[in-house]
């Protein structure tokens, strides 16, 4: 079994590329890195700690683990409009298996390459498997997207398509283990939003990633914004394939409430939707609205597809079966 040392030198030490501008003065192996940050950003620095069998199943492909623990945390840069440029990663496992650990920075360095995200340190220490990964990404100071900035009167608006994370756990508890099926590739291989965010900079005057469910982090939006919202009947951006998977109603709740989406669900006037939408088809990303925010605070007007009626909540909605802190 490889030593700590040895871990850090295998499998977490990327060479500098020869005339790359990727700001690091000093990487992996000193008692810090040292960085440059582009003249004029701001800097937006988040983390996120992914536990196993609490945020993923402990025998996911350890690709899979790897590619997840960095998303998630791209996913909150991605809902600043941020553009990433480093992370840490702060390891502890159980034990160090060479073929896991390979397989396991496959796929964090290779979302980091994806992503031109730099790791540029962390720690490995031994216990309970656990992946913590602190991103920063750069983004423009007066630009910069907040949960603060919605208003009365403008649309509710989500990118891609939702249910798919909490539809992927449940294929997954059922025993599906095909990753190229499309909804387990959506809840172990999510892709952050991170092109979305930044097109929509100048445009969205909101966002948030949808991790803990829609209606969970609408509510976050709307009590940082303090307004409320009004959702549409029809129309939702349900994952395809989701109806089959967990029937209509488990489709729709999925939608509403299950986490591990990361999307982003956005606020904007309506004179610039035609343009938002444009952006993001550039991009392969569809936007769809549903609904709108109110100067009355609560959520209101949820639609059940199969009662095909409105049923009332009550505030954030409670977070769903899906949610990653809950995961079963
Ligand atoms: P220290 O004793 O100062 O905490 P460590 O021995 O923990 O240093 O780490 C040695 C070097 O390796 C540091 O530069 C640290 O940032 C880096 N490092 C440790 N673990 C990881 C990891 N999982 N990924 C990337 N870099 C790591
Ligand atoms: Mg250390």
């Amino acid at each position: 079994m490889p030593s700590e040392f040895e871990v850090i030198a295998r499998y977490f030490t990327v060479p500098p590329v020869d005339g790359a501008d990727d700001g690091v003065m000093l990487g992996v192996g000193d008692d810090c890195t040292l960085l440059s940050p582009s003249p004029g950003k701001r800097l937006a620095v988040s983390v996120d700690t992914s536990v196993a069998g609490v945020h993923f199943p402990p025998d996911a492909p350890a690709l899979a683990i790897g590619h997840r623990a960095l998303a998630v945390s791209l996913s909150d840069l991605a809902a600043m409009g941020a553009r990433p440029r480093w992370c840490l990663m702060s390891l502890t496992l159980e034990s160090a298996e060479d073929d896991w650990l390979a397989k396991f920075s496959q796929g964090f360095l290779g979302l980091c390459e994806r992503t031109g995200t730099t790791l540029v340190g962390g720690d490995t220490t031994r216990g309970r498997t656990a992946i913590g990964v602190t991103v920063m990404g750069e983004v423009d100071p007066r630009a910069a997207l907040t949960r603060g900035g919605a208003g009365p009167g403008e649309l509710l608006a989500v990118t891609g398509s939702l249910g798919g994370g909490a539809g992927g756990l449940a294929l997954w508890q059922r025993g599906e283990r095909d990753l190229d099926h499309p909804l387990l590739a959506r809840y172990l291989l999510p892709q952050p939003r991170l092109s979305a965010g930044q097109a929509l900079l100048g445009l969205a005057t909101a966002a948030i990633d949808i991790s803990d469910g829609l209606l969970a982090d609408l509510g976050h939006l709307c009590q940082r914004s303090g307004v409320g919202a009004e959702l549409y009947p029809h129309g939702w951006p349900l994952a395809a394939g989701l109806g089959d998977a967990l029937g209509e109603e488990g489709a729709f709740q999925a939608a509403l409430s299950g986490g591990d989406d990361y999307e982003l669900l956005i606020s904007l006037a309506p004179r610039h939707l035609v343009e938002a939408r444009k952006r993001l088809a550039s991009l392969g990303v569809e936007l769809t609205v549903i609904g709108e925010l109110t100067r009355e605070t609560g959520i209101r007007g949820v639609a059940s597809v199969t009662h095909g009626g409105w049923q009332h909540f009550e505030g954030a909605g409670e977070p769903g079966p899906g949610n990653k802190d809950r995961m079963p």
